[in-house]
């Protein structure tokens, strides 16, 4: 479909895509999964190929920047070599990822040379007895050697995220800001959503507000705000912490809705198209690009007029039944 875009019927143009490569996971964090989790069977997950296929017809259509994301991304066997091929597709301008930095260590510099600009790595805490508690069996330890690795690796950029919850971690703002500091990388800190039922906590009793984290923060540091914006990237704050070199982004699905400048949408790992993070609107990109895999780009684009105006979330109740994990974060 020659110079087609994406536009939603709210006149917003889809430029970012998040991609899953996979449900699953090498930890079990407890405000993105149950401690029970069923995995899709690998009849229904995209091949890599198909996964390729669904890239290629987006960034046919405009989008700029994809995110390799999951369930942890590098848990996929063959992701760098995915990395690859989509990195060297004309007019991506971005080619990043999110992943907890378990496997950092076996993978960074194979995902820098295979395209891969920029990371995130997730990290809720410092504390290697609250770090296992929070994840299930995660070992601290994993994390700091992926991040040392991801930053010898060579990064353009390296984002530390951490999901702030009320009497769980909310002592750590300032350790974790402190540790991004000294490592020289930005952090965000996100709001917790309530997708997917979770057994571990009454996530009405735990949420956070981002303006509540800001103010944790300004007791120690000073702070402007942040100019840095990144048109693919969508909205997310900044703030500079004076005289360093770090960022802190506050990612508030809850107490700020960014929905009106949305530029982005999801592909989970069985290859449903997620219209919104907060709203089941989708399509089944699987059986399209098994079926009649000449079709993506228009069924892609018809999509878009599906694209809700924008979510609403309600901390006491559980919406959308879909886990993060599955959602692609
Ligand atoms: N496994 C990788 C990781 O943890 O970075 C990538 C996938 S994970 C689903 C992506 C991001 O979503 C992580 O930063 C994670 O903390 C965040 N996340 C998961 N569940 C969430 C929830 N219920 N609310 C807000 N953020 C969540
Ligand atoms: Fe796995 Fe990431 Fe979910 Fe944690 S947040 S369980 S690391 S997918």
């Amino acid at each position: 479909m020659k110079d087609a875009q994406l536009i939603d019927s709210f006149n917003r143009q889809i430029r970012y895509l998040r991609l899953s490569v996979t449900d699953r996971c090498n930890l079990r964090c407890t405000y993105c999964m149950a401690e029970d989790m069923q995995f899709l069977p690998k009849s229904q997950v995209l091949t890599l190929e198909e996964m390729a296929a669904v890239g290629e017809a987006f960034v046919a259509l405009g989008v700029e920047k994809i995110r390799l994301t999951g369930g942890e991304p590098l848990v996929r066997k063959g992701v760098v070599s995915l990395a690859e091929r989509l990195s060297s597709l004309n007019g991506l301008r971005e080619l990043v990822m999110t992943s907890n930095g378990v496997l950092l260590t076996q993978h960074a510099q194979a995902l820098v040379d295979a395209g891969v600009s920029r990371i995130n790595i997730s990290i809720d805490s410092l504390q290697a007895e609250r770090f296992k508690t929070l994840t299930r069996f995660g070992s601290i330890d994993d994390v700091f050697a992926g991040i040392d690795a991801a930053i010898k690796a060579g990064f353009k950029k390296i984002k530390l995220n951490a999901v702030i919850m009320k009497g769980h971690n909310d002592d750590e703002i300032l350790d974790l800001t402190q540790f991004a500091i000294d490592k020289g990388l930005d952090i965000s800190f996100i709001e917790e959503m309530p997708l997917g039922d979770i057994n571990s906590h009454i996530r009405a009793q735990t949420s956070l507000s981002s303006a509540s984290i800001s103010d944790v923060l300004k007791s120690r540091y000073t702070t402007q705000e942040s100019d840095f914006e990144d048109p693919a990237s969508g909205p997310s704050r900044y703030i500079q912490i004076t005289d360093t070199n770090t960022k802190v982004g506050f990612i508030s699905p809850m107490s700020n809705n960014f929905c009106g400048s949305c530029n982005r949408v999801r592909v989970t790992a069985e290859g449903q198209l997620l219209l919104c993070l907060g709203n089941e609107h989708s399509l089944d990109l699987r059986s399209i690009v098994r079926e009649r895999p000449d079709d993506l780009q228009s069924e892609i684009v018809n999509a878009m007029q599906r694209k809700p105006e924008r979510h609403y979330f309600d901390p006491n109740e559980i919406t959308i039944r879909r886990h993060m994990s599955a959602t692609g974060g």
